[in-house]
């Protein structure tokens, strides 16, 4: 482990974990973080969700595992160069999606519907449900027992009404103060990778061209750049050394940016980070850049027609799920039966937002296809 410098994140001086345990041997607290995130269940069922493709589109487009990984990769490069923790970023980064519904953001947006009256459902809360009570792995507490500083990584966004509800790990969206520096590199770790994925995965589909791609300006710029450096190179390789090299100039104008930040701010513990602005940041140039780019994604890709045609079964899917089971909570699986006691709504949408596309499929199927059981 490379030096911390004295604002980092750092095990010995954690909050915590909600449940007092020894202290792990020959690995940090955040380490051991990481470890019991990679062995959850709901991390493995990362590999069968959604990104953008749903996963029996191909077999070569990110899936929310890959994703993940891809985050938690440039996520330790960012953290590594600023003298952070790397091992927080990277156990925020690996378990940032852990609440997400299948199908992408259709599904979580049918599954918030379903949810309107009864608390909604937001994807990062969820995310902290899943680590701080859903996985039951452990014989002394429920869930996965993390860090303080791990699961306020995760717990990105959070309504102000819902913060209220969360005690300590809520107080920041009430003060509206910052997470650790670590927490603020995974989030934008997450946008670089989601970004540049996209661009390949939407190549790789079809669904979007490199023509139409040439309007937008960072991606042109270095297009242009490999062009010029091998006039030869096309199909693959010409994206693959395009995107490669868009992911190098953020990542290096994200560490540039944010060096300077933090050496104007000055901040000498990890509480001065949660009170100053957002000290990770990308140049005004890129960050303007960066909403170009994103905004292309949306209308030429989240947008295109045969993604809005999955998106709307996806919908149909989760939503026909959930009333289902509202309606006749005796079809919930049995482990699910003891939660909906307590709270019938909240239950099913723990079950169908920890479900994988192709369970949600066949779940649908088995309930409403009456040749199936
Ligand atoms: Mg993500």
């Amino acid at each position: 482990m490379h030096e911390l410098v004295a604002y980092a994140a750092n095990p010995a001086t954690s909050r915590g974990r909600q449940f007092n345990e020894a202290p792990p041997a020959g690995r940090t607290e955040f380490q051991r973080d990481r470890d019991r995130i990679i062995h959850s269940t709901a991390f493995r069922r990362l590999e069968y969700k959604t990104q953008v493709f749903v996963n029996h589109e191909g077999d070569l487009f990110r899936t929310r595992l890959t994703h993940s990984i891809e985050v938690a990769q440039i996520g330790r490069s960012v953290a590594r160069t600023l003298g952070l923790n790397e091992d927080l970023v990277e156990a925020v980064s690996l378990a940032h999606d852990l609440g997400h519904t299948p199908f992408g953001h259709a599904g979580q947006d049918a599954l918030n519907e379903c949810m309107k009256e009864f608390g909604g459902f937001e994807h990062n809360l969820q995310s902290l449900r899943v680590v701080d009570v859903l996985e039951q792995r452990y014989a002394a507490f429920e869930g996965l027992n993390l860090c303080f500083e791990t699961r306020e990584g995760i717990l990105k966004h959070c309504s102000v009404k819902n913060a209220q509800k969360l005690g300590e790990i809520g107080e920041r969206f009430i003060r509206k103060q910052r997470p650790s520096l670590e927490a603020q590199i995974a989030n934008l770790a997450d946008e670089i990778a989601y970004n540049n994925h996209d661009v390949d995965d939407g190549l790789r589909s079809g669904l979007i061209t490199i023509e139409q791609l040439s309007s937008v300006g960072i991606f042109s710029r270095h297009l242009d750049s490999v062009k010029a450096q091998y006039p030869s190179l096309v199909d693959r390789r010409l994206i693959h050394e395009t995107v490669r090299r868009m992911i190098n100039t953020l990542v290096s104008d994200l560490t540039g940016r944010s060096k300077a930040l933090i050496a104007q701010s000055h901040p000498q513990r990890i509480d001065e980070v949660r009170d100053a602005t957002p000290l990770i940041a990308f140049s005004a140039g890129i960050q303007q850049e960066q909403q170009e780019l994103k905004k292309f994604l949306h209308q030429h890709l989240y947008q295109h027609y045969k993604v809005a045609r999955m998106s709307n079964k996806a919908k149909r899917i989760v939503t026909d799920l959930f009333r289902a089971f509202l309606t006749d909570s005796r079809l919930l699986p049995p482990e699910f039966q003891a939660r909906a006691e307590s709270d019938l709504p909240r239950a099913i949408a723990d079950y169908v937002a920890g479900m994988t596309d192709r369970y949600a499929i066949r779940e649908h199927r088995r309930l409403f296809s009456v040749e199936e059981t």
